[in-house]
């Protein structure tokens, strides 16, 4: 908190807004775009359902209407489609997740979505039976050579399920070889899943706790006992264990006391490198249930502005179009995830920069407005655009991502989904400061949000890429009233069907984020400037490779 208050004394000598260049965005357009996006009609957008086809159609006619070009998949008669198709399987449970835990003789059945999360299995197979499989607490189930860390001291893992705690060894003591507070990739759950395959591991159940997770149960329970989507692989079950899910820290603790352990003295052990896997004797878990395996391909939208003097190079600005479908119902009987701010507001947004950069003066560069399918299924349109690129990523400038806007009302200052170590968090810097904006470094990154937004794809493949949002020092109420908005918003909203439109929001900070990132859209655009990692950057040797493509 203290480091915001500081930021705003230097901050009030610096702002000398140039607002003059600045296009006219539309609120009645932005209003409508969220309003029609985040109606019941379009059943919160899951990908690969009958809401896909009216998402998709309602941007194209957007981007038409923008003066936007088809940026999309190349066809046989050589001109471009408004999409890109993005092949996908899907993975659904096809009847009841059947759960019991076996502790000192007394059997207990957990329910999907209370006690136990489980996902739909993604090894291709069609019914999943684990009967009696002992349970191993791994501690944070790391293995980073390079940090000198292992927590499985060669245990052997098959046959067995390993219990795991979120986040990285050092979140909680503050110090240590994991950045501390803030989360390094180890601490991701797509990581613990990553390894639970490479260990060979029956199956990893992470252990839900709020802090370390950075969010609740209900966030949890949402996004785990929907359907699952993953890019197709040849060998899925290199990729996936057959039981990957989440455990509520209660029914965590229960268990440990069942088998003679105290969990709190067992992570204050997992803290540490000589922490060793323990056995929960006497502690065993049968899980049966029937999956629906199904291929489907969803669709990218992309439309493309072309450079006037450098079309070949270009800057891309992106933001996820689904939400999470209809699920499980809400205290009030609601199913419908609308995804008002997540991420109709972003799409809204994407469509202004479109009608501003298509009817302004054209730039020099391309400009790309990629609207991407599955974030919520784990960033896998961008992964599939990164992984398929329709224009080379040796010559994409950057990527300026957008993902839940800030509904709250002006701002003093604006944050990104963690700090990117490249020149182009110090262009952001630069083109807020210009319009009286403050980058605040990222208040959270025990969240590890740098990893958690559709820049990330590009990052991981060494394209400079970042994703912002408004900040909390509301210009009404100041930080105070900014934190207070934002705790509510992740209690009450985020990821449940109470993320609707509402046609009394303040859009002046969606406004303020819009113009940040038209005018740093324009600067790169308009130059030949690009975006580097700076010195030890573990994203810049990748970058490096492709150098001589660049002038
Ligand atoms: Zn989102």
């Amino acid at each position: 908190m203290k480091s915001f208050l500081l930021g705003a004394a230097a901050v009030m000598c610096l702002a000398a807004p140039a607002l003059a260049q600045q296009p006219q965005f539309s609120t009645a357009r932005i209003n409508e775009n969220i309003r029609v996006l985040s109606s019941d009609a379009f059943e919160g957008r899951a990908p690969a359902s009958p809401a896909e086809t009216k998402t998709v159609d309602h941007i194209i006619k957007q981007f038409q209407a923008a003066g936007l070009q088809p940026g999309g998949d190349l066809q046989a008669d050589g001109k471009r489609a408004w999409t890109q198709a993005v092949p996908l399987a899907l993975f659904e449970t096809a009847g009841p997740v059947k759960v019991t835990a076996t502790a000192g003789g007394v059997t207990q059945s957990w329910t999907q979505g209370e006690q136990i999360a489980i996902r739909a299995a993604q090894t291709s197979a069609e019914r999943v039976t684990v009967q009696n499989a002992p349970i191993v607490f791994v501690g944070y189930g790391v293995t980073a050579p390079e940090r000198n860390w292992n927590d499985f001291k060669g245990q052997d893992l098959r046959g067995k399920i390993a219990l795991v705690l979120v986040n990285d060894p050092d979140f909680e003591t503050g110090q240590g070889d994991f950045g501390g507070k803030a989360m390094t990739y180890y601490g991701r759950w797509t990581y613990k899943y990553e390894e639970a395959a490479r260990q060979g591991a029956v199956g990893f159940i992470v252990i839900h706790e709020t802090a370390p997770a950075s969010y609740g149960w209900a966030t949890v329970k949402n996004s785990n006992t929907n359907a699952i989507f993953d890019i197709i692989r040849q060998d899925p079950k290199a990729a996936h264990a057959p039981i990957e899910g989440w455990l509520q820290r209660d029914a965590t603790v229960d268990l440990f006391r069942k088998a003679g352990l105290d969990f709190d003295a067992l992570k204050k052990q997992a803290q540490t490198r000589d922490f060793r896997p323990v056995e929960l004797k006497g502690v065993s878990l049968s899980v049966d249930y029937p999956v629906k395996v199904e291929k489907v391909v969803s669709r990218n939208v992309v439309g493309l502005l072309p450079g006037a003097t450098r079309p070949n190079e270009h800057v891309i600005f992106s933001g996820h179009w689904d939400h999470l479908g209809v699920g499980q119902p809400d205290a009030k009987g609601d199913r419908i995830y609308n995804g008002a701010i997540d991420n109709a507001s972003g799409i809204a947004s994407l469509i202004e920069l479109a009608n501003a950069f298509g009817h302004g003066p054209r730039p020099q560069r391309s400009v790309v407005f990629l609207a991407v399918t599955a974030e919520e299924k784990g960033l896998l349109g961008s992964e599939y655009y990164a992984d398929h690129p329709l224009y080379p990523l040796a010559t994409t400038v950057a990527v300026l991502n957008m993902d839940s806007m800030n509904m709250r009302g002006t701002t003093r200052d604006l944050a990104p989904s963690g700090d990117a170590p490249a020149t182009l968090q110090d262009d952001l810097v630069s083109v807020a400061g210009q319009q009286g904006l403050r980058v605040n470094p990222d208040p959270k990154p025990e969240a590890g949000h740098f990893y958690r937004s559709d820049h990330f794809p590009f990052v991981k493949r060494g394209v400079p890429a970042l994703s912002f949002g408004g900040g909390v020092d509301l210009a009404k109420g100041g930080v105070a009233a900014g934190t207070a908005a934002e705790a509510a918003y992740v209690r009450d909203r985020y990821h449940q069907p109470a993320d609707e439109f509402d046609p009394n929001w303040d859009l002046s900070g969606m406004l303020q984020e819009v113009g940040v990132f038209y005018a740093l859209g324009r600067k790169l655009a308009d130059s030949g400037e690009w975006p580097v990692w700076k010195q030890g950057a573990e994203f810049k040797a990748e970058r490096d490779k492709t150098a001589a493509q660049r002038k």
